[in-house]
């Protein structure tokens, strides 16, 4: 479990997209558990997104919803990559079940034509 100091520490990687999907994991958990957490990100949020909607000056822009969109698009992106490991598994488990089903069936013909040929 992440503890807070860790946490703030990685605010602005973050912010920026930069962590790792096991951080991101531990990011998003403690964000949930943790109230001063969540009030830290949303405000070091703001303040960033505040100055880079400034300088594009786009003054109708709703930080808190856009906030609010940050973090869902998170959990997704989180939901996301965990099933496409999933699906990943499913595929090696299913390529290596496939193998092992043409592995057999390529030695019942074989040793069946070998069988059909004895007199
Ligand atoms: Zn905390």
């Amino acid at each position: 479990m992440m503890d807070c100091v860790t946490f703030r520490k990685l605010i602005n990687q973050y912010l920026s997209n930069e962590l790792t999907d096991e951080e991101l994991n531990d990011f998003l958990a403690h964000l949930k558990s943790c109230p001063e957490c969540r009030d830290e990100l949303e405000i070091n949020y703001i303040v960033i997104e505040g100055i880079n909607i400034l300088d594009e000056e786009r003054s109708d822009y709703d930080l808190t919803k856009a906030y609010d969109r940050k973090l869902k698009s998170s959990e997704h992106y989180l939901s996301f990559r965990k099933a496409l490991l999933t699906i990943r598994y499913v595929i090696d488990t299913a390529a290596f079940w496939a193998f092992v089903a043409a592995l057999f069936y390529f030695l019942y013909n074989h040793y069946y034509i070998l069988f059909s040929l004895l007199p």
